[in-house]
Order: structure tokens, then sequence, then C-alpha cells
């Protein structure tokens, strides 16, 4: 079968790779793509959130199966057009991908049924929502409620900061439309951790466990990323966590999903702190984490298709998804100055040299050809991803080849995997 991939980043990367294992799978198209997957796959300059480009090109191609990666286009009902040309998608419709692209559909969701998050107030006055702050006080966390490329959310530790937070999003409009809503939630404490399932709206199956490490410098200092590193499985999801986390989380929340009229099919991801008052979810994302993906596509031993065909079919309770046993680190390498400003067109060296160990692969996220050399294109420019008997072994493997690779502004966090590595039982699965 023919397979595009929508997306550019690392997560897709990961995607693609997994899918070129398939037998079933003959030619991948990446729309757009990066220079990592042009090896495996044709990129085609399509842009991810150009959905009449994308709708013609899966048409002209003839593709069989469409993989949309990121949110954007999701929101924007990529999914839902795709499928109207009968086509199998992998990925949330519109009305199922609000569960991500509206903060305030998704916490109304969860007050409803019932399901463990921060507690929280929706704003579009500003006067009502100042007055919220002051009545609460810090430390308090300030959201805009739509999409904002992940940098929407304001964690404020006093008072004085969420009126600020609140000046930026709603009055100087830092995140366009996005902010004219505001939520403002409860600070949660705790340890964070991903969980997603893979669901064709009935029946679920749970990914292994991962963490990602969202802040730019180590000790979770700094400001949010995109995501600077993951690892599987996430030991602080102890297998008595892990029921609980099924229970009164993810089942609740699929059933809601079709209850509420939005079946959701493909993988949900819960964002979960997990605290004194035990999982508590922060977010819901309609798709793939990224970094999270890259280690968990390496896990994965079942084909890539059949999991998703299921899906589309309403047939995953039929599958049986297998797992490697072995851990999965990802390390990923961005350029100085990420997430704010950063130079762009630096030669890569050693692409090849850090991926010659097979346990290792180096996923490409902002990269580009550029007269046969690699070049950086993104501030998140590589996820080196390995395997290993335990946590602590695939750290080790991933830094090593990471070594390997240099570019003028080179940055990465010293620090990933270490919450896995540091508890008793020193990382081991
Ligand atoms: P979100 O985009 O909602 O996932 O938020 C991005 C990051 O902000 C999360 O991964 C957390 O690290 C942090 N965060 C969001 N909401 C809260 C909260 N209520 N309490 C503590 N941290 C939060």
């Amino acid at each position: 079968m023919k397979v595009l991939v929508i997306g550019s980043g690392g997560r897709e990367h990961s995607l693609v790779w997994k899918l070129a294992q398939s037998p079933r799978v003959e030619k991948i198209y990446a729309a757009p793509g990066n220079a990592g997957m042009a090896a495996l796959a044709e990129c085609v300059a399509v842009g991810a959130e150009d959905i009449e480009g994308l709708v013609k090109l899966a048409a002209e191609k003839a593709v069989d199966l469409a993989v949309v990666g990121p949110e954007a286009p999701l929101t924007m009902g990529l999914a839902d057009r795709l499928a109207e040309t009968g086509i199998m998608v992998s990925g949330a419709s519109r009305k199922a991908a609000r569960i991500e692209g509206s903060k305030s559909f998704a916490k109304d969701l969860m007050e409803r049924y019932g399901i463990p998050t921060a507690e929280y107030e929706v704003f579009d006055d500003y006067d009502q929502a100042r007055a919220y702050v002051g009545k609460k006080g810090g430390p308090l966390v300030v959201k805009a409620d739509g999409l904002a490329m992940g940098k929407g959310v304001l964690l404020c530790q006093t008072t004085e900061e969420a009126l600020d937070a609140l000046d930026q999003v709603m009055k100087d409009r830092a995140f366009g439309a996005a902010g004219d809503k505001v939520i403002i939630e409860e600070f949660l404490q705790g340890e964070e951790a991903s969980f997603l399932v893979f669901t064709d709206g009935k029946s679920i199956q749970p990914l292994p466990t991962t963490q990602d490490h969202k802040a730019i410098f180590d000790g979770d200092q700094g400001l949010n990323t995109g995501g600077m590193g993951a690892y599987s499985p996430a030991p602080v999801v102890t297998p008595a966590l892990h029921d609980e986390i099924m229970d009164k989380i993810m089942r609740p929340v699929v059933k809601a999903m079709e209850t509420e009229g939005s079946l959701y099919q493909g993988v949900l991801y819960a964002g979960l702190m997990i605290g004194e008052k035990g999982p508590q979810v922060i977010e819901f994302n309609a798709r793939h984490g990224d970094p999270e993906c890259q280690p968990l596509m390496m896990r994965l031993k079942t084909d890539l298709v059949d999991i998703l065909e299921a899906i589309a079919k309403g047939r995953l309770s039929e599958m049986k998804i297998e797992w490697h046993d072995s851990a999965c680190l990802c390390l990923v390498l961005a350029t100085e100055g990420y997430p704010g400003s950063y130079e762009k067109g630096l030669v890569i060296e050693g692409l090849g040299e850090a991926g010659s160990n097979e346990d290792v692969v180096v996923f490409h996220a902002g990269t580009r050809d550029k007269d046969g050399k690699i070049v950086t294109s993104g501030g998140r420019v590589l996820g080196v991803t390995a395997l290993g008997n335990s946590v602590a072994q695939a750290r080790d493997r991933a830094y090593q080849a990471a070594e390997l690779i240099t570019w003028t502004g080179k940055y990465n966090r010293t620090d990933i995997g270490m919450k896995a590595v540091n508890r008793p039982g020193g990382g081991m699965k």
C-alpha cells in the first residue's frame, strides 16, 4: 500500500521509520518531511496545514493510508477531509481533536465525567479573570484556550506573575486568538508522565509508559519547549497506578467522547501529573507526543499498519499489540537559543557514525538537505534514540551516540532519563 505521512518532526520520522518496516507498505510519501525522512520516503513540499493541498496530493498519488502527525491539521479537519475521499486515515476527526484544540472543551468534559484534573475556571472577561486570580492567589497556571504551539501555558509562582500572565494573554494577545478565552488553573505538584492509548472509539489498548522533559535546561529549569527528550518505560507509573489511570482516566474519557457524539479514533495522549492526589490530567493531546513517539516506535514490535487499520475499521479489540522488552531513550539535540530565536542552516557532521550502532536511530526533526549536506532548519534538530536493557543503558548509548554529532551551537540537556535512573532499581524495567 501507499502511505502518506503528514508532518516534519522527529515524531513523523519515527512513524515513517516504523511504517517502512511493514511488508504491506510499498511506498511512503512525506509532506513536507525532512532530510532524515527523505532516505525512506518521497518528500513532497506541501505544508502540514495546507488541507486542500494535502487532499489533492493524496488523490494524485493514489494513497491508501494517510497518517497525520501534528495537532493543527487535525483540529482543522484534515482527517475528516481525507476520510471523505475514501482512504484510510490515522488521526482524530475535527470534533474529536477538540480534546486538544480547546482546553476549555477538555476541562469541561473532565469535570462533567469526573475525570481527575486541576481545579479551574474559564474566562473570556479580563476583569473577572483578574478578580479570580486575586481571590485564589498564586501559585496558579494561566493558559490560552486555543492551540499556541505548546507555548500558551504560563506557570505563575505568585499572584503578581499570574496577573502579568493575564495581561500577556488577554491584553497583549501574545498568543493571538488562542487567548480569546483563558483557563486559570490550580498549580499541580508532582512528577509528570505521558500515558497514551490506541483506541477505535470503543476498545482501548495502552502503549508503554513514557516521560517527556519539557523545560529547556537541566533540572526542569527555564522555558517550556516542545520536549527535550523522553524515555520509556517511565517507572513513576507503577502497575497499581497504571490500573488507576486506565480505570479513572483513559476508559472514562474515551467513553465520554463517544457519549458526546465525538467518537475518538486514533492515539490519545494524556499528560499526567502524579502527585499526592494520585494521577491528574494536565492535558489531552489528539496525537502522538514528540519526542515520546520516537522511543515508542522503537519499542513497537507489531506492524504499525495492522494497528492503524484495526483502529480505522473499529476492530482494535481483535488486535494483539506486542512491544519489545527493551527500554528506550530519546535525547533531543537542539540549537542554542531555542525555544527563543536561533540560527539555521548550520552544517551537521557525524550523523553516519552516530547511527551506526544497531541499537541507535537518529531521528531528524529540523533538518534539510542543502547541496548534499544536512543542515539545521529548526530549533529541535535531531532525536538520538537508543534501546537498552534498562533506561540507564539506553541513556548511556544515546548520549555516546550524540557526542559523535556536531554543529556550531548544538545544545542538549545532560539529565534526560535521570529521574528513572535515580529511582530505586536504577532505571531497570
Ligand atoms: P500543557 O500544554 O497544558 O501540557 O502544559 C505544558 C506544561 O506546563 C505541562 O507539561 C506541565 O509541565 C505544565 N503545566 C500545565 N498545567 C499545569 C498545572 N495545572 N500544574 C502544574 N504544571 C502544569
